[in-house]
Protein backbone atom coordinates (compact mmCIF):
# COMPACT_ATOMS: atom_id res chain seq x y z
CA UNK A 1 0.00 0.00 0.00
CA UNK A 2 1.09 3.25 -0.33
CA UNK A 3 1.70 5.93 2.06
CA UNK A 4 -0.37 8.85 2.81
CA UNK A 5 1.30 12.20 1.69
CA UNK A 6 0.71 14.55 4.20
CA UNK A 7 -0.26 17.77 3.11
CA UNK A 8 -2.98 19.44 4.99
CA UNK A 9 -0.37 19.85 8.54
CA UNK A 10 -2.83 17.51 10.41
CA UNK A 11 0.76 16.66 12.07
CA UNK A 12 3.36 19.50 11.25
CA UNK A 13 5.74 17.61 9.53
CA UNK A 14 5.60 14.85 7.34
CA UNK A 15 4.65 11.16 7.41
CA UNK A 16 8.21 9.97 7.60
CA UNK A 17 8.75 12.27 10.43
CA UNK A 18 5.81 11.28 12.88
CA UNK A 19 6.95 7.63 12.17
CA UNK A 20 10.96 8.65 13.40
CA UNK A 21 9.45 10.44 16.71
CA UNK A 22 6.99 7.49 17.08
CA UNK A 23 10.34 5.08 16.99
CA UNK A 24 11.87 7.11 19.04
CA UNK A 25 9.22 6.93 21.91
CA UNK A 26 8.04 3.67 21.09
CA UNK A 27 9.31 -0.23 22.00
CA UNK A 28 9.54 -2.27 18.79
CA UNK A 29 6.50 -4.07 19.91
CA UNK A 30 4.13 -1.19 20.08
CA UNK A 31 5.42 0.83 17.06
CA UNK A 32 4.76 -1.72 14.52
CA UNK A 33 1.54 -1.86 16.22
CA UNK A 34 0.88 1.35 15.48
CA UNK A 35 2.23 1.02 11.82
CA UNK A 36 -0.58 -2.03 11.33
CA UNK A 37 -2.95 0.10 12.74
CA UNK A 38 -2.68 3.14 10.40
CA UNK A 39 -2.21 0.76 7.60
CA UNK A 40 -5.62 -0.69 8.49
CA UNK A 41 -7.21 2.40 9.28
CA UNK A 42 -6.56 3.91 5.72
CA UNK A 43 -7.50 0.93 4.34
CA UNK A 44 -11.05 1.54 5.87
CA UNK A 45 -10.76 5.24 5.08
CA UNK A 46 -10.71 4.43 1.80
CA UNK A 47 -13.48 2.06 2.25
CA UNK A 48 -15.88 4.41 3.68
CA UNK A 49 -15.00 7.66 2.48
CA UNK A 50 -12.77 9.03 5.36
CA UNK A 51 -10.28 11.74 5.15
CA UNK A 52 -7.05 9.28 4.52
CA UNK A 53 -4.47 12.28 5.72
CA UNK A 54 -6.56 12.09 9.08
CA UNK A 55 -6.62 8.15 9.39
CA UNK A 56 -2.99 7.81 9.24
CA UNK A 57 -1.83 10.45 11.85
CA UNK A 58 -4.80 9.22 14.07
CA UNK A 59 -3.76 5.38 13.68
CA UNK A 60 0.02 6.52 14.01
CA UNK A 61 -0.21 8.46 17.22
CA UNK A 62 -3.18 6.69 19.14
CA UNK A 63 -1.21 4.82 21.40
CA UNK A 64 2.01 7.48 21.44
CA UNK A 65 1.62 7.95 25.17
CA UNK A 66 1.25 4.14 26.33
CA UNK A 67 4.36 3.79 27.20
CA UNK A 68 5.02 7.13 29.81
CA UNK A 69 5.00 6.13 32.91
CA UNK A 70 2.45 6.27 35.71
CA UNK A 71 3.98 9.45 37.27
CA UNK A 72 3.97 11.26 33.94
CA UNK A 73 0.26 10.87 33.81
CA UNK A 74 -0.45 11.93 37.09
CA UNK A 75 1.71 15.42 36.45
CA UNK A 76 -0.46 15.73 33.68
CA UNK A 77 -4.03 14.73 35.12
CA UNK A 78 -2.70 17.44 37.56
CA UNK A 79 -1.42 19.95 35.81
CA UNK A 80 -3.85 20.57 33.00
CA UNK A 81 -6.83 19.84 35.85
CA UNK A 82 -8.31 17.26 34.81
CA UNK A 83 -10.80 15.20 36.33
CA UNK A 84 -9.26 13.95 39.45
CA UNK A 85 -11.21 10.21 38.68
CA UNK A 86 -8.49 9.89 36.32
CA UNK A 87 -6.17 8.86 38.97
CA UNK A 88 -8.20 6.03 40.14
CA UNK A 89 -7.89 4.63 37.15
CA UNK A 90 -4.67 3.20 35.34
CA UNK A 91 -2.58 2.98 32.17
CA UNK A 92 -5.58 1.89 29.70
CA UNK A 93 -7.54 4.86 30.24
CA UNK A 94 -4.42 7.29 30.44
CA UNK A 95 -3.15 6.52 27.25
CA UNK A 96 -6.18 7.70 25.52
CA UNK A 97 -7.90 10.21 27.61
CA UNK A 98 -4.77 11.93 28.77
CA UNK A 99 -2.94 10.74 26.28
CA UNK A 100 -4.38 13.34 23.62
CA UNK A 101 -3.52 16.01 25.88
CA UNK A 102 0.74 14.41 25.56
CA UNK A 103 -0.27 14.50 21.79
CA UNK A 104 -0.84 17.89 21.34
CA UNK A 105 1.81 18.75 23.20
CA UNK A 106 4.74 17.15 22.24
CA UNK A 107 3.45 16.86 18.57
CA UNK A 108 1.91 19.89 17.92
CA UNK A 109 -1.84 17.93 16.86
CA UNK A 110 -4.09 20.35 16.93
CA UNK A 111 -7.11 18.82 15.10
CA UNK A 112 -10.03 18.39 17.65
CA UNK A 113 -11.25 15.51 15.64
CA UNK A 114 -8.44 13.55 15.53
CA UNK A 115 -7.26 14.47 19.42
CA UNK A 116 -10.69 13.32 20.19
CA UNK A 117 -9.89 9.80 18.08
CA UNK A 118 -6.99 9.27 20.47
CA UNK A 119 -9.27 10.36 23.13
CA UNK A 120 -12.12 7.90 22.47
CA UNK A 121 -9.69 4.98 21.46
CA UNK A 122 -10.04 2.50 23.96
CA UNK A 123 -13.63 2.90 25.65
CA UNK A 124 -15.52 4.47 22.41
CA UNK A 125 -17.47 7.20 23.39
CA UNK A 126 -21.82 7.75 23.06
CA UNK A 127 -21.10 10.17 19.93
CA UNK A 128 -17.87 9.13 17.16
CA UNK A 129 -16.88 10.71 14.52
CA UNK A 130 -16.85 8.13 11.11
CA UNK A 131 -12.68 8.83 11.98
CA UNK A 132 -13.04 8.07 15.79
CA UNK A 133 -15.02 4.98 14.91
CA UNK A 134 -12.63 3.97 12.41
CA UNK A 135 -9.71 4.40 14.97
CA UNK A 136 -11.43 2.63 17.52
CA UNK A 137 -11.89 -0.16 15.05
CA UNK A 138 -8.95 -0.18 13.11
CA UNK A 139 -7.19 -0.27 16.80
CA UNK A 140 -9.15 -3.45 17.17
CA UNK A 141 -8.90 -5.46 13.94
CA UNK A 142 -5.33 -4.59 12.54
CA UNK A 143 -3.77 -7.86 11.69
CA UNK A 144 -1.81 -8.27 14.55
CA UNK A 145 -4.48 -9.31 16.29
CA UNK A 146 -5.30 -12.92 17.23
CA UNK A 147 -8.14 -13.44 19.60
CA UNK A 148 -11.00 -15.95 18.62
CA UNK A 149 -13.38 -13.57 17.17
CA UNK A 150 -11.61 -11.23 15.67
CA UNK A 151 -12.58 -13.03 11.68
CA UNK A 152 -15.73 -12.05 12.95
CA UNK A 153 -14.73 -8.25 13.77
CA UNK A 154 -12.68 -7.90 10.59
CA UNK A 155 -15.38 -9.10 8.28
CA UNK A 156 -18.15 -6.81 9.85
CA UNK A 157 -16.32 -3.74 9.62
CA UNK A 158 -15.90 -4.79 5.68
CA UNK A 159 -19.69 -4.03 5.75
CA UNK A 160 -20.62 -1.37 8.91
CA UNK A 161 -18.23 0.55 10.58
CA UNK A 162 -21.10 1.06 13.03
CA UNK A 163 -22.01 -2.78 13.20
CA UNK A 164 -18.49 -3.13 13.86
CA UNK A 165 -18.40 -0.27 16.82
CA UNK A 166 -21.03 -2.18 18.36
CA UNK A 167 -19.74 -5.75 18.27
CA UNK A 168 -16.45 -4.68 19.36
CA UNK A 169 -18.26 -2.48 22.63
CA UNK A 170 -19.60 -5.46 23.15
CA UNK A 171 -16.92 -7.63 23.12
CA UNK A 172 -14.92 -5.97 24.71
CA UNK A 173 -17.14 -5.24 27.82
CA UNK A 174 -18.21 -9.13 27.74
CA UNK A 175 -14.40 -9.97 28.17
CA UNK A 176 -13.81 -7.64 31.11
CA UNK A 177 -16.62 -9.05 33.25
CA UNK A 178 -15.86 -12.07 32.24
CA UNK A 179 -12.18 -11.87 33.99
CA UNK A 180 -13.67 -9.66 36.84
CA UNK A 181 -12.04 -6.45 35.80
CA UNK A 182 -13.22 -2.88 36.37
CA UNK A 183 -15.35 -1.02 33.90
CA UNK A 184 -14.85 2.55 33.35
CA UNK A 185 -18.03 4.63 32.96
CA UNK A 186 -17.23 5.69 30.12
CA UNK A 187 -17.28 2.64 28.47
CA UNK A 188 -20.73 2.08 29.84
CA UNK A 189 -22.39 5.11 28.34
CA UNK A 190 -20.58 3.85 25.34
CA UNK A 191 -22.43 0.79 25.66
CA UNK A 192 -25.60 2.09 26.44
CA UNK A 193 -25.57 4.23 23.40
CA UNK A 194 -24.55 1.96 20.71
CA UNK A 195 -26.25 -0.93 21.71
CA UNK A 196 -29.16 0.01 23.79
CA UNK A 197 -30.34 2.41 21.43
CA UNK A 198 -30.14 0.30 18.60
CA UNK A 199 -31.48 -3.20 17.32
P1 LIG B 1 -3.96 -1.12 22.96
O1 LIG B 1 -3.58 0.18 23.62
O2 LIG B 1 -3.58 -1.18 21.50
O3 LIG B 1 -3.44 -2.31 23.72
O4 LIG B 1 -5.57 -1.25 22.98
P2 LIG B 1 -6.68 -0.42 23.75
O5 LIG B 1 -6.26 0.99 23.94
O6 LIG B 1 -7.97 -0.64 23.02
O7 LIG B 1 -6.89 -1.15 25.15
C1 LIG B 1 -6.00 -1.13 26.22
C2 LIG B 1 -6.46 -2.12 27.27
O8 LIG B 1 -7.53 -1.58 28.03
C3 LIG B 1 -6.96 -3.47 26.74
O9 LIG B 1 -6.28 -4.49 27.46
C4 LIG B 1 -8.45 -3.46 27.09
O10 LIG B 1 -8.95 -4.76 27.33
C5 LIG B 1 -8.47 -2.60 28.32
N1 LIG B 1 -9.76 -1.94 28.61
C6 LIG B 1 -10.58 -1.30 27.74
N2 LIG B 1 -11.68 -0.80 28.37
C7 LIG B 1 -11.54 -1.12 29.71
C8 LIG B 1 -12.34 -0.90 30.88
O11 LIG B 1 -13.42 -0.29 30.87
N3 LIG B 1 -11.86 -1.43 32.07
C9 LIG B 1 -10.68 -2.12 32.15
N4 LIG B 1 -10.27 -2.59 33.32
N5 LIG B 1 -9.90 -2.32 31.06
C10 LIG B 1 -10.31 -1.85 29.86
FE1 LIG C 1 -4.48 1.98 23.09
FE1 LIG D 1 -3.48 0.37 20.08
Amino acid sequence: MSEVEYQKHYYPGTRDELVARLREQLSDFRFEHVVRVEHTAVKLASRYGIDAEKASVAGLVHDYAKECSDEQFKVVIQREHMDPDLLNWGNFIWHGEVGARIINQELGITNQEILDAVRFHTVGAPHMTPLQQLTYVADFIEPGRDFPDVATARAVAQTSLEQAVVYETKHTLTYLMANDRPIYPAAIATYNAWIGNRK
